[in-house]
């Protein structure tokens, strides 16, 4: 990132934080946490802690970081080395990350360009550019809302396990936008707190549907109440097809796979066993989007191409190097290739922010 580019995130985040302290969501226990930043030319500075919330936000101006981090986990030194911090509990964090949905859109936007001469293609990337020979042409991953809107099921079933399997009440569970590429669920539920990472690795996997078999068929002894979790998921399924197709107990793996496919959540398995990770910050601006990370508090009706959208409309001169389609706000952008235009700063802030334009 050229330093015009960087100088300009800087005084936009900058100005993001000064003006919207509130948009800031604080953990609990703020002086138990650990916090850390990415600044926009620079690599992540961790171990930091604050008193309150005014040493945060001011800090925030100061630095108006890419990215900013805070612990699940709380300590009673958060400033000192890990292995000094006392770690006291963390909340329980799940993932679920777009890039690791499997969805058939990303064919069409997933590209690969090269920077010599301009021609671009389909993923995978050429080892060099089939053209004029370049070598590494750069890999462009993108996340279009059906691949969002894939990612927002695997919440709903990650909230589900949560509740019905878990008993986490709704209260209890705290749903956010990533602010790039998918969604966050912070559980603040007691109970888990103290889980270590190998306990919190069995709940991922259970959720994960890592595992599971399928139970014994039922005989006539088997009562309601030994059923529930997977075991429950299972039958349902089980008790609907076996009227559609009038077999029972038939093709028992393509069975069993499809009920994980309709039920098991992809969650990020090393976000939620990491007990002493730095997570991103609720209310703060993602470094590789220019959105929101923000708490949802309806799935159904939360609009990630436009509610996290917080940068204002005023043109910016960019040169574009190369862009998939996108769509913020309601406005569709792109595609580009080494195009010149004035981008309202939102949409401008969002191709700056992951290398693919500069300030012009
Ligand atoms: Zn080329
Ligand atoms: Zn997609």
């Amino acid at each position: 990132m050229d330093e015009a580019t960087a100088s300009f995130l800087r005084k936009t985040y900058r100005e993001y934080y000064f003006n919207n302290p509130d948009s800031v969501e604080l953990p609990t226990n703020i002086e138990e946490r650990e916090f850390g930043y990415i600044p926009f030319d620079g690599s992540m500075i961790r171990h930091l802690a604050f008193a309150n919330s005014g040493e945060l936000i001011a800090e925030l101006v100061r630095q108006a970081p890419s990215s900013v981090y805070c612990s699940n986990a709380r300590y009673s030194h958060p400033r000192l080395p890990m292995e000094e911090k006392g770690w006291t509990g963390a909340d329980l964090i799940f993932d679920i990350d777009a890039d690791s949905i499997p969805t058939l859109c990303k064919s069409r936007h997933n590209r690969w360009y090269c920077r010599n001469c301009r021609k671009e293609g389909r993923v995978p990337r050429p080892a060099a550019c089939p053209y004029c020979h370049e070598a590494n042409p750069i890999e462009v991953r993108w996340t279009c809302l059906e691949c969002l809107n894939a990612t927002r099921e695997h919440a709903h079933k990650l909230i589900d396990f949560l509740r019905r399997d878990f008993g986490v009440s709704e209260m209890k569970i705290r749903t956010y936008f990533s602010g790039s590429r998918g969604y966050h669920v912070q559980v603040q539920d007691e109970r888990f707190n103290p889980l270590n990472s190998q306990s919190r690795a069995e709940i991922a996997n259970y959720i994960r549907g890592e595992g599971v078999l399928l139970p014994k068929s039922r005989t006539s002894s088997t009562t309601q109440h030994e059923e529930y979790g997977w075991s429950e998921r299972v039958r349902l399924f089980a008790s609907t097809t076996a009227e559609q197709t009038g077999r029972k107990g038939a093709r028992d793996s393509q069975r069993l796979a499809k009920v994980l496919q309709m039920n098991a959540a992809m969650i990020d398995q090393s976000v939620t066993t990491d007990i002493h990770r730095v997570f991103r910050m609720p209310g703060t601006v993602h470094g590789n989007s220019g959105l929101l990370k923000m708490r949802v508090t309806s799935l159904d009706d939360f609009d990630p191409t436009v509610d996290p959208v917080i940068l204002q409309d005023e043109r910016v001169r960019v040169y574009i190097e190369y862009s998939p389609q996108f769509q913020l706000k309601g406005e569709q952008f792109g595609p580009y290739n080494s195009t010149l235009t004035d981008l309202p700063m939102y949409a401008a802030v969002f191709l700056l922010t992951k290398g693919l334009a500069k300030i012009s």
